[in-house]
């Protein structure tokens, strides 16, 4: 065995568990390292916080005086928690986080010196961003953006430091982060769906987009996964024979959680608790090695910043377990991937979920009626919505042969498509009172409120309705949320726009309110009927069916973020002022580019990897056994064919497949030279159908010789030894 392999597996197996103790009980530790609502009321003058909260809860600037005032508060609080630095906290399109600390402390003369935070600092910083993605937005000489409070996401302590939530702009007012077009995606849905609300309450004035994610990953031990060139490099698994053991006998999922797991997760929990995400369920995936973790949905900017703050939180607490997080959507061939379903509702002010059917008619109308909208928004943007949850990761999930599929459709059960049919029939124009009431009573009004748990659990599909809130499957584990949900809000914030206009104009040719929204609904109701489907996703006949249907089945992120620059897309973004044209068009640049590299990084070290490490571990071992025949070719002289049948066979074998791996890699270096020419759209296609498809080729020789040479040569941790070491 290699010593790399033979010092991992040593280490891991003397692994103790660390360790955790838990200090009171959850709920009183909850929101410790917040600047929540009860440390402002503490901390803050009464004017300061009448501004904080009026920023937040209906956007009103808030003056420099009172920016000092709450600068002020905010850094007593955190030196009273023992923090040292703060930071403007942002998510550039890199995908990760980013921050950068500068501490309290300031020389104030004389040789002495203070903790200082004014508002200025709260407000705005200008970090020298000028190496974060901005999709030629700005040049980099002049690498003018700069970071901005969002005061709607509370201020927290991890570690020493308190971080602020920020948005990151260009000077030029373009959005150079994941936060900032999600916040006015947000502000488009309030103002739609509010707008909508009002036919059916007038004490509705704002609406609230909420989402609760479900984040998959799993959990290698450190010394096992830092063996791994292809696992630290790129985050996954670029060869690895399938163990005979995978998850086919099903006894991962649900099962009991190993004790150096648990651990981990009960340090994750606490520090979650501190932070105020309210993380609550822990379970184990189907995978070996793979879990899951949930929190309790919020307001959907908080919940993005959350899922963001705690993949961060993750990596490092897996650190003082030993452990590496993979959140890669595919780390292993041959078993389940990873995938972060995102559960997302809509409430109001009053108190409503817009998505959770009623016990009256006429909140079952509007229940409906932003149900059958949301419908209608994914059946005439399934292609923006696949746009939005396109990697070069998660195309290892959709379009491969694991779920979901690339082809997005909604599911929404048997009763809730009954009831579809039924309202399908209503006859158009004017209804008469009794029709009316009609309706109201025994179609809409026989919405079971049960429906939560009557909704059978499709779990082939991308976009579910379950009970009272859509899942959006297809999201991948690594993926920020803020992408898709900016478009998810969009979209239905344009329908329900259109909506509104439908519904007023027919009121105006004089039908009753409730018959226009009825005829509305019918007619949304026929025009989508292709996005959804209650059958087998995974099956081929669905794609099939599909492509009959005209739905997108765009497998591959080149071809899926086409749609992301379609004229229609960058017109609704300009229309519903989420993105300008420029924006939406730098950003697509910066993820043709990342795809691009992504792939780029995979060729090189799988190159590595079959070069340096499994071909001359190949030949070490054909060496012995070409000594082997050697030397019964001494003892049995002519006769040595008899003795030496299985070795000869192996040599020949293995160096059919030294051969492979050779041609391949060659020709897949040859076809990156040739990708590396071209730029932009051209470069990923190169990159996605000349240079991609010699990974599997590779691969496939690199396993083959897994199983033929001696285990105790073989350098690379093995996927058992990866996926079933405790
Ligand atoms: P599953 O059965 O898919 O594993 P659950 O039904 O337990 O999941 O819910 C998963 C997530 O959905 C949780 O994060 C939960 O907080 C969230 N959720 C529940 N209700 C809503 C809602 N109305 N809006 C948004 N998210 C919700
Ligand atoms: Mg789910």
């Amino acid at each position: 065995m290699s010593t790399i392999r033979f010092n991992a597996l040593q280490e891991t197996l003397h692994r103790t568990p660390v360790n955790v103790i838990e200090k009171g009980r959850r709920s009183e530790n909850f929101g410790k390292n917040v600047f929540n609502d009860e440390s402002m009321r503490q901390y803050m003058t009464k004017d300061a916080y009448k501004s904080v909260k009026s920023a937040i809860e209906v956007g009103t600037k808030i003056d420099r005086k009172i920016a000092d005032q709450v600068a002020s508060a905010m850094k007593d609080w955190a030196l009273s928690k023992g923090a040292t630095h703060y930071t403007h906290w942002f998510q550039p399109l890199t995908g990760s986080t980013a921050e950068k600390h500068d501490a309290f402390f300031e020389p104030i003369g004389n040789g002495r010196a203070m903790e200082q935070f004014e508002g200025a600092q709260l407000v705005q910083q200008e970090p020298d961003a000028s190496s974060f993605p901005n999709g030629g937005i700005r040049n980099t000489f002049e690498a003018r953006g700069y970071t901005a409070w969002d005061p709607t996401s509370p201020a927290f302590i991890f570690g020493t430091t308190l971080c602020i939530p920020t948005i990151f702009v260009a000077y030029t007012g373009e959005a150079l982060d994941n936060k900032t077009p999600l916040l006015r995606a947000l502000q488009a849905v309030d103002r739609a769906a509010t707008n909508v609300c009002k036919y059916f309450d007038k004490n509705v004035n704002k609406v609230n987009a909420s989402l609760g994610w479900e984040q998959e990953y799993f959990l290698i031990d450190s010394a096992l996964a830092a063996s791994r060139p292809d696992l630290t490099l790129t985050g996954r698994t670029l060869l690895g024979h399938s163990p005979a053991k995978g998850q086919q006998l099903d006894d991962h999922y649900f099962g009991s959680i190993p004790t150096r797991v648990l651990n981990y997760m009960r340090d994750l929990e606490n520090e979650s608790m501190l932070l105020g995400i309210p993380v609550k369920t822990r379970h184990n995936e189907v995978a070996p090695n793979q879990f899951e973790l949930a929190p309790v949905y919020e307001e959907a900017n908080l919940a993005v910043d959350h899922n963001s703050l705690l993949m961060d939180v993750m990596e490092k607490v897996a650190e003082r377990h030993q452990f590496k997080v993979l959140f890669h959507e595919k780390p292993f061939a041959g078993i389940n991937g990873s995938g972060k379903h995102n559960n997302w509702s809509l409430s109001t002010n009053t108190g409503v979920n817009l998505l959770g059917p009623g016990k009256t008619p006429m909140k079952n109308l509007q229940f409906l009626t932003f149900f059958i909208n949301t419908i209608k928004a994914v059946n005439e943007n399934e292609e923006l919505l696949r746009a939005a949850i396109a990697s070069a990761s998660n195309d290892h999930r959709l379009g491969a042969n694991e779920a979901p599929p690339a082809i997005i459709s909604v599911f929404i059960g048997s009763q809730l498509s009954a009831v579809l049919d039924e309202l399908e029939k209503v006859k158009s124009g004017k209804l008469s009172p009794e029709e009316r009431t009609d309706l109201k009573l025994n179609v809409v009004g026989k919405i079971p409120d049960v429906l939560l748990d009557n909704t059978d659990r499709n779990r082939t599909s991308p976009f579910a309705f379950t009970g009272n809130k859509f899942e959006f499957r297809a999201v991948g584990s690594w993926a920020n949320c803020a992408g898709a949900m900016t478009v998810l809000n969009t979209i239905v914030a344009k329908q329900l726009k259109e909506f509104k206009a439908e519904v007023d104009a027919l009121v105006k040719k004089g039908l009753k309110k409730d018959s226009a929204i009825f005829n509305v609904l019918r007619e949304y109701i026929k025009s989508s009927k292709k996005i959804r489907f209650e059958g087998n996703g995974y099956g081929e006949e669905w794609e099939k069916e599909a492509e009959k249907r005209g739905l997108s089945n765009n497998k591959t992120t080149p071809v899926a973020l086409k749609a992301k620059i379609s004229k229609k897309a960058i017109d609704l973004y300009e229309e519903m002022e989420v993105m300008s044209k420029v924006e939406v068009e730098a950003r697509h640049e910066i993820e043709l580019e990342e795809y691009i590299l992504r792939i780029q990084i995979e060729g090189r070290v799988l190159g590595d990897i079959a070069r340096n490490h499994i071909i001359p571990t190949a030949i070490r071992y054909q060496n012995t056994l070409i000594e082997n025949v050697s030397g019964l070719k001494n003892i049995f002289g002519k006769d040595f064919k008899k003795h030496a049948k299985e070795q000869i066979d192996l040599i020949e074998k293995i160096s059919k497949h030294i051969a492979g791996i050779n041609s391949k890699t060659d020709k897949m270096i040859d076809e990156r030279k040739k990708a590396n020419k071209l730029h932009g759209q051209k470069a990923a296609e190169g990159y996605c159908n000349k240079v991609k498809p010699y990974f599997d080729e590779i691969r496939y020789h690199c396993d083959k010789l897994e199983m033929m040479v001696d285990d105790n040569l073989w350098p690379l941790v093995k996927y058992r030894e990866l996926l079933f070491t405790k």
